[in-house]
Order: structure tokens, then sequence, then C-alpha cells
């Protein structure tokens, strides 16, 4: 899953107004972030093969320190752990350490049974990406729903806080449409070190939260109008 994950990060912001988007969307894309790094590590193992699945060409070989069930419950454990000691909100601290593992939830809808419940143990996926009409669907109702809700409880302080918001969704859509439609990664170093540029969105993410503000805080009147 691509920009589903981004979308969930999106909508979390109305039960988090509080916390950044760039944060959010840190929670829920951990560890797509750290997955790179252990790739070019060698500890995980992306084969390219085009064809693999209708929608991409991704043979997840070996991922089982990012994307088994129980790495992504010490990652979860981890994050939720680093933001309690900083924030000292034990709620908003299991909401993020929900999104965390909210991505292997996700991650096992769309692929081949290749998402371990710990290294070494029985993998699972429903292999939604053989079918690239569900995997639009799925991706597009996620990503648009987190669109409405973070438009929903955020509001632009200036224009910056409109322009940065919309060209991130439209850079999030391009991106995701040529990862359908376009041709595959040359290799899967060249895959890693572009997946390092996600960290980009991170920051992009923190960008446009300072730029809008939560609608509870500066709305007292609750109308729950959209503004873009
Ligand atoms: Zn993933």
């Amino acid at each position: 899953m691509f920009i589903g994950h981004f979308g969930l990060g999106m909508a979390a912001k109305k039960y988090m107004p509080e916390v950044s988007l760039g944060v959010l969307f840190l929670s829920v894309q951990l560890v797509d972030l750290l997955w790179p790094f252990f790739l070019l590590m060698g500890l995980e193992v992306v084969r390219i093969e085009p064809g693999y699945t209708a929608t991409n060409p991704l043979n997840m070989v070996h991922y089982p320190i990012t994307h088994s069930l129980l790495g992504g419950l010490l990652w979860s454990i981890a994050f939720g752990g680093i933001y309690y000691l900083i924030k000292r909100s034990k709620k908003t601290a299991y909401f993020l350490a929900g999104g965390v593992i909210s991505h292997w939830f996700l991650d096992l809808l769309m692929h081949r049974p290749d998402l371990a419940i710990y290294p070494g143990g029985a993998k699972y996926g429903f292999g939604m990406w053989d079918s690239l009409p569900f995997t639009m669907a799925v991706e597009f109702l996620l990503f648009a729903g987190g669109i409405y809700f973070y438009l929903k409880s955020t509001k632009a302080n200036d224009k910056a806080g409109v322009w940065s918001f919309w060209s991130l969704v439209v850079f999030l859509s391009v991106t995701w449409l040529s990862s359908l439609f376009g041709p595959p990664p040359p290799s899967a170093d060249t895959l890693a070190y572009s997946a390092l540029s996600m960290w980009l969105l991170i920051l992009w993410g923190f960008g446009i939260d300072k730029h809008r503000s939560p609608v509870e805080l500066n709305n007292e009147s609750g109308t729950g109008q959209i503004s873009i």
C-alpha cells in the first residue's frame, strides 16, 4: 500500500489535532521509511520482477525487521514510547503506536503472503495487489477519506497552508499513478535509494502543519465546515 497509509495519517489529525501531520506521517509510514536502510544494509531483500503482481513488480523476499507483525509491534512500542517520553501524553502515544502497527494490517490487505507474524514464522497477505481495480479503489478511498478528514479538522492560516497541502496531494497522486503504470525501477538498489526520499514527505507534513491550525482551537462556533 502506498497513498492509503498517508490517507490514514491525514485522517488521524481528527483524533490528534495537537499532533503535527509530520509526526502522523512518521507513525503510519515508519516501517516503510526504515525499510530502505535495511535493504541497503542487506538485512532485508526485495527483488524487482516485472509482472510479479498485477500492480507492481516488487517481490518482497525477506523483510522481517520492518514488516513482520512482531517487528511492527516493537517499532510501534518504540515510537509510542519515545513520544510519551517527550510529550507525556499517554493517550496520544497509544494512538501513534496504533498508527505504526496499522501499516502492517493495511499492507496485509494488499501484499502477496509475504508478511510474517514473526521473523521466520508463517507469512500472510490477502493479495489485493493482484487486482488493479481493487488496489486503486482501496488506496483511493483511504487517501480521499484522509484528505476529507484533514481538511475538516484544520484550516489554512495563510496561502502556504493551502498550496503546500494540495501540492502534496498532487505529488502523492502522481507518484502513486506512476508506480502503477510507469516503468519498474531498474534495480533494487535504485528502489531503496528512491525510497529514502520518502523522508522528505515527513518534512513536507511538518511544513503543511505549520501553516494550518486545528479547527477546534480556532473555530468556536464549530460549524464543521470544510475549509481548503
Ligand atoms: Zn509497507
